[in-house]
């Protein structure tokens, strides 16, 4: 068994390799996140440090939602992180849509090999961008 301090109570906890902080800590910042998740709707145009401020969570927190891309930043707020694969600045998440693409069409590849068409989607995967337009 692993057991190790909690980051943010320090105290003990069994530590299952997902997080850094104990069960109760963890459902805190799950409550913390639709907080700072308010405060950004609410506050499109602040950098991401002043969010951190406002709402009592640490920065490292914060991006750690927004690569999980539960979280996102507007534009104006400044905020960009960086694509893990070519380095370009992007919103949300991980990677760079384009190569968000080419992943998804290795991926599918991968997986669909030799169908003799696909169906041609019109489908936008806009909807969750769209909530920070406004
Ligand atoms: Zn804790
Ligand atoms: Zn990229």
């Amino acid at each position: 068994m692993d057991v190790r301090n909690c980051k943010r109570c320090n105290k003990l906890f069994n530590y299952t390799g997902d997080s850094k902080m104990c069960p109760a800590c963890n459902k805190e910042m799950d409550e913390k996140f639709f907080e700072v998740r308010d405060y950004i709707y609410k506050n499109p145009t602040a950098p991401m440090s002043t969010v951190a401020e406002e709402c009592d969570v640490p920065l490292q927190q914060i991006k750690r939602w927004v690569k999980e891309e539960r979280l996102s930043f507007s534009k104006e707020s400044g905020v960009t992180m960086q694509c893990e694969n070519c380095g370009k600045s992007i919103l949300t998440g991980r990677y760079c849509k384009e190569c968000k693409n080419v992943m998804t069409d290795k991926f599918t590849s991968f997986y669909q090999e030799k169908k003799p068409e696909h169906k041609s989607s019109t489908q936008s995967s806009n909807g969750k961008m769209r909530f920070l337009g406004n």
